[in-house]
Formats: structure tokens, sequence, C-alpha cells
């Protein structure tokens, strides 16, 4: 195993938060707290499940990632190509580069752990022979070439210590570059969603940046910068070994500055009880300053073993927010909201006001919206009120559909 030095070290942990105590989630908690739904007996037993075992990862210091990770080799001809299509309807046919195994940023509601992160992590170092393979069958010579996203990284953070400082996730950019230079018509696109902030993209390997090689890219990929909506304190518990806000929107400054198209972010987690017009303004503001001009919106969902873990992390910072947390997601009329993996969102009527919320603030801003398949059958969103590919071209999780039509 190497050990290395988080880019941004964990500003707090959950380990030293003072007086914090994970108790156990059951009816009297929610009673004592003030909750006015009452959860059916399942979700109160997974509610005492999920308090259990974070109860367990608290005392065996098991919740955040150790920061290291384990090299291994991949044979590039064995690796089944993935398809990210989790709601059967997603616009292009998007290949996933996934190059490590597990995440040590660690967010404890990681959609892909589901917020466990006791596993080690695994890195591939050759993994951009993979890369290599995939480009070729697709949109190679002789290749059917048709226009495909390749998404760097659904599964894990594409620009974490472990792909950086190995250079793993330079040498995929390398693949992409030596592609375009081998196939100047190839409709292939690269589609970046990144928590990174300024210092990951500023990290050189072999004396070229992240930054120096998406310049190299220009035409033909963007980088979308994941960034959530709650209180920071809470989001240092939530993202431990993320980049702050402010540094995640220095990234997107950055590219922007080096014209590489990044003004489409994906708000994700939203904490639905921090949604007051204050907060929802301040942070679209940001947004909006770092040149942002559409976003997708996507709501906390996750398994309700882990909303009592979330929950009492939100009331160590404030027992109101917990209190509605709970309201809005544990309602026996909302038991069937459930995205993959059983993950339950928000309620479907309080989700439509937070979304409209966000709406009346952004349409001031001038930005767009762009929404996927899933959000909009469940919360019954017409085309009139999010198209499809909107005004800035953008659809779904924020593919930029003019990145196609781009002259490069
Ligand atoms: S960065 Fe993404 S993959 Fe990594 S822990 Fe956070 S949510 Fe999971």
């Amino acid at each position: 195993m190497i050990d290395f030095k988080p880019f941004y070290s964990s500003r707090s942990t959950v380990y030293n938060l003072p007086g914090f105590d994970p108790g156990k989630v059951d009816k009297a908690y929610l009673q004592n707290l003030g909750v006015n739904v009452e959860p059916s007996e399942d979700t109160l037993c997974a509610l005492a499940a999920g308090s259990e075992v974070f109860r367990r990862r608290f005392s065996e210091n098991l919740l955040i990632p150790r920061q290291r990770y384990r090299l291994e080799e991949l044979d590039p001809a064995a690796v089944s190509p993935e398809i990210h299509n989790y709601t059967g309807r997603c616009p292009t046919l998007t290949y996933e580069i996934n190059p490590v195994r597990g995440c040590t940023v660690g967010c404890q509601y990681c959609l892909v752990s589901d917020g466990v992160h006791e596993q080690e992590l695994v890195a591939f170092d050759n993994y951009h022979l993979y890369v290599r393979r995939l480009l070729d069958e697709q949109n190679g010579p002789g290749s059917a070439n048709q226009r495909h996203y390749y998404y760097f990284s659904p599964k894990t953070e594409a620009f974490q210590e472990a792909t950086l400082y190995t250079g793993i996730a330079h040498r995929i950019l390398l693949e992409f570059i030596d592609h375009f230079k081998r196939c100047p018509g190839s409709q292939a696109r690269l589609f970046i969603a990144s928590k990174a902030g300024a210092r990951h993209l500023e990290c050189k390997y072999q004396g070229l940046s992240v930054l120096d090689l998406f310049e190299q890219l220009k035409g033909r990929m963007q980088f979308n910068t994941s960034v959530s909506i709650m209180p920071d304190a809470f989001r240092d518990i939530l993202e431990p070994y993320a980049a702050p806000l402010d540094e995640r929107l220095a990234a997107v400054k950055l590219c922007r500055g080096a014209g590489i198209p990044a003004d489409s972010a994906l708000v994700q987690p939203i904490i639905t009880p921090w949604l007051t017009p204050e907060h929802i303004s301040g942070f679209f503001s940001a947004l909006h300053e770092a040149g942002i001009v559409n976003y997708k919106p996507e709501f906390l969902t996750a398994c309700v073993e882990n909303i009592a873990m979330l929950g009492q992390y939100l009331g160590w910072f404030d027992k109101n927010l917990e209190r509605q947390l709970y309201e809005d997601y544990l309602m026996p009329s909302n038991e069937t909201h459930r995205k993959q993996r059983g993950r339950i969102a928000p309620d479907k009527e309080r989700s439509r006001g937070y979304l409209k919320a966000m709406m009346d603030c952004t349409d001031r801003l001038g930005m767009s919206v762009s929404i996927c398949y899933w959000v909009r059958k469940q919360l019954n969103i017409s085309e009139d009120i999010i198209p499809l590919i909107n005004r800035n071209g953008f659809q779904c999780l924020g593919y930029q559909s003019k990145l196609f039509g781009s002259d490069v």
C-alpha cells in the first residue's frame, strides 16, 4: 500500500466533532426531535440497522477512507466496456472510464459506495491501455465512429491522489490526445464530472499538468464541476477529502480561462432543509460568478440505513435541519420514491417545491437547467418547464450537445 498526503486535508473529521456521539434513530428519537411524520415499521427497522452500522464504523474509525492506494495492472483486452445509462433513456451512448476501484474522497453519501469506505483503493496503473483499445474499437479507423461520450469518471473521482500522483489520469488524457491526432474525424467526446479543485488540475506528471492536457483537448471535452448545496461545515464532514467549494469554482475558472467548456455544474447532493431563499441565492450567485450558465440539480438520495447516519451528522450541526430531513424523506407515502439500489429521494411534492425555488432564483440569474429522465418522470416535469435540450445546448446530466457540432 502507498500512503499519500491529500491535496486538501480534511478540515474536520467525523471522529473529532465536539460532543458528537452516534445514537439510535428510532421512534422515540424521532418523537423527541419533533418529527411530524410517522415512518412505517420497515423504515424504522432500517433506521435502527443503519444506526447500528454507523456506531460500529464510528467506534472502529472506518467511516472515512484511509489515504492510501495499491497499484495493480489490468489486462486491457479482458476489460468489459461499461455503458453509463442508469435510466435507460440517456441521449448518447456513453462509455465509463473508471481507472480505480474505490475512492479516497470519502463522501458519506456516495452514490457509488453508499457511503461505505472500508475498502482499500486499487488503482490500475495501465488503465490507459484499455482506454486506447476502447477508443480504437468505437471511434478508431474502421470503426462505426458513432457519437460517444466517454465519462471520466462516474464511479470514482477522476482527479484524486491515486490517479494524479501516479500519472494515471494524465496518461488517460494523453490517450485521448493521441486518438484525436490519429483520427481527426473521431466522434468521441470526453465528458468529465469532477469535484477537483484548482490544485488537482495544476498537478503535474512528467512536466505536464492536467490543465495543460485539457488545453490539447479543446473542442472535444467538457469539464463539469460537481458541487453540493449544504452548509460549509457540514460539507467538511460529508466530503472529507474533497476540495472546498471555492477551490472547485477556482478549477472552473482555470478551465474557462484556458478555453475549456466548463460552464455546467452537477449540483449534487442537494440537502433539502438547507434550501432557504438566502442559501439558494448565495450558492447560485457564487456559481454564476464563476461562469456557470447551466446546472443539473440532484437531490440527496440515500438508502434509509444511511439516512440514519446523515441525519445525525446534520443534527450535530443543527437539530432543526435534522428534523426537516427526516420529514422530507420518511413519510410512508414516499417509500416507493426510490432510485437505483433502493436509494430514497425526497417527497415528490416537496421536491417540486424545492426545484421551483431554485429555478426562480436561477431564472433571474439567466441560468438554464437540465435534468435526467428519471427525475423528469418521477416529478412529472414537462419539456415546457425544462426542455430536453435547453437553450444553452445542455441535456440530461449536463452533456453539451453542441460539442459534437464543434468545428475541430
Ligand atoms: S467523489 Fe464521488 S465517487 Fe468519490 S466518494 Fe465522493 S461521491 Fe463517491
